[in-house]
């Protein structure tokens, strides 16, 4: 995996074997010797990772970790400190203040680079989610999590039920979060009906880890389940099995022997990631809303409308079923913003899109596709019903009452209807411009006859 780690350590021989280690599973390395270094060389290189001893010349431990998250270049990028002693007190404080995690010298390699390949993971998918949320700034810095997480309900799961309650009682006692505990069949059943849990914490239990790696894979394979953190926690200090958990998923491992004080620390940091990401994800669906929707109307637009016909004629060709589409324009609506303003004409266009949107069914499309026009699609319709729908659009137009400050407005449609009988022959993909390059000549038929009409496109030789 790609990626560019800065090592901060005031010794020389700690630089030397780990920038080895990490050459050799081909990170990127740069070194810096004090906090103020490294926050210097963060501001030009944007490492995707932070590896810090706990002893500089300038700063230790969570003092260390406060002044790198102080400044905007390194107050997201994941960082990971490395202590000799690192006692309950010095770990916890290391954590509150921000490091995702706290390495106690000396540790195996591989729990080392599972944990790195873990952290750059997460670095990563945030990048693509700040990338498409639009929410990446200027300089490349992204937004860090908020400091607070709101309370999330938490299920405490294990391959024994009575490991999980024992674990739930330790953590309920330091935490504002819900907690459930569920041994392993009452964690599938739960998490395949309703909605899942905020996040899991998973019980590993030294004679029974198989079961514990098989519940892990279940909720990273469900899709209820598989973007919910999950912290892994270890009744012993077993650092290979830790290094498992996190390469197949876990989000977070704490080694044994259980501190519920840190666990609820290591918790609140999940959480916190996980609101954040859930923000953005909300975000990425109001965008993808907003690129789809017309703003005065909110109705679909054209960019909607298009690939939606290529998918019914796809399918109606599929099945065999016939589909009519329909392009309706206002009549002389220039008069109308002339004779009443825009804004008034701008109010005739909401309300006829009322109009039309209540008098069609559900799986009907009805999108603004142009100034005051708009395109119908009637998936599963033949002529007759197409004919009789269009007539019905006209007349309800027509009959409305639309008022707009304090002055009735009459307003007419006119309607070009072009129908596809579902049967797209050779295997040929259905020509959904053709049919629309119809419907629109038929709207001119309508215009030329008189308007506040319906007509249909002549028949396609298909
Ligand atoms: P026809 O019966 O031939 O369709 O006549 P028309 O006046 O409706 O057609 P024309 O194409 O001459 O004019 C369309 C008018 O629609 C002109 C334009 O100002 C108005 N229009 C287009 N978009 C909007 C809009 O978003 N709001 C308002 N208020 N008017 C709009
Ligand atoms: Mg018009
Ligand atoms: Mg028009």
């Amino acid at each position: 995996m790609s990626g560019k780690i800065l090592i901060v350590d005031a010794v020389a021989t700690n630089r030397i074997v780990l920038k080895v280690k990490l050459a050799a599973a081909y990170y990127e390395v740069a070194e810096a010797t004090s906090g103020a270094e490294a926050r210097a060389l963060a501001a030009q290189t944007r490492p995707d990772l932070v590896l810090a001893g706990a002893d500089l010349p300038d700063a230790q431990g969570a003092d260390l970790v406060h002044a790198l998250r102080a400044d905007p270049a390194l107050a997201a990028t994941p960082l990971v400190l490395m202590q000799a002693h690192a006692d309950r007190p010095s770990r916890r404080a290391a954590l509150r203040a921000g490091a995702d995690d706290v390495l106690e010298k000396p540790f195996e390699e591989q729990l080392l680079l599972a944990r790195l390949r873990c952290l750059l993971r997460r670095h990563h998918g945030d990048d693509d989610l700040h990338l498409h949320a639009g929410t990446v700034q200027p300089h490349g810095f992204a937004e860090a999590p908020p400091p607070f997480a709101a309370p999330g309900r938490v299920a405490v799961v294990a391959p024994d039920a009575r490991a999980a309650r024992g674990l739930r009682a330790q953590l309920a006692e330091t935490g504002r979060n819900h907690f459930d505990a569920l041994g392993a069949g009452e964690m599938i059943r739960a998490v395949s009906g309703g909605a899942a849990p905020d996040l899991f914490i998973l019980a590993v239990p030294p004679a029974d880890s198989e079961s514990a790696l098989r519940m892990l894979a279940e909720l990273r394979a469900r899709p209820q389940t598989r973007r919910r953190p999950v912290v892994a926690v270890l009744d012993e200090p077993d650092q290979a099995l830790a290094a498992r958990l996190l390469d197949m998923g876990a989000d977070d491992a704490a080694l044994g022997p259980t501190d519920p004080e840190e666990l609820a620390v290591r918790l609140d940091a999940q959480l916190r990631q996980k609101q954040r990401n859930d923000r953005l994800r909300d975000r990425i669906q109001d965008r993808l809303r907003a690129a789809m929707t017309d703003p005065l109307t909110g109705l679909y637009n054209r960019r909607h409308a298009l690939p939606f016909l290529d998918r019914l004629a796809t399918t109606s060709a599929q099945e065999g079923r016939p589909f009519a589409v329909m392009v309706a324009d206002l009549d002389h609506f220039k008069q109308v913003n002339d004779t009443h303003g825009h804004a008034a004409g701008d109010a005739v266009l909401c309300r006829v899109a009322q109009l039309l949107q209540a008098n069609l069914r559900g799986d009907d499309l009805l999108a603004r596709i142009g100034g005051e026009e708009f395109l119908i699609a009637l998936p599963d319709t033949p002529r007759q019903r197409a004919r009789q729908t269009a007539a019905r659009l006209c007349r309800i137009v027509r009959q409305a009452p639309i008022e707009v400050a304090g002055a009735r407005i009459p307003v007419t449609i006119s309607i070009g209807v072009a129908l596809d009988a579902g049967r797209a022959g050779n295997g040929a993909s259905p020509d959904v411009h053709g049919l629309l390059n119809r419907a629109d000549r038929a709207l001119y038929g309508a215009k030329a006859g008189g308007r506040n009409t319906v007509t249909f496109a002549t028949r396609s030789a298909a």
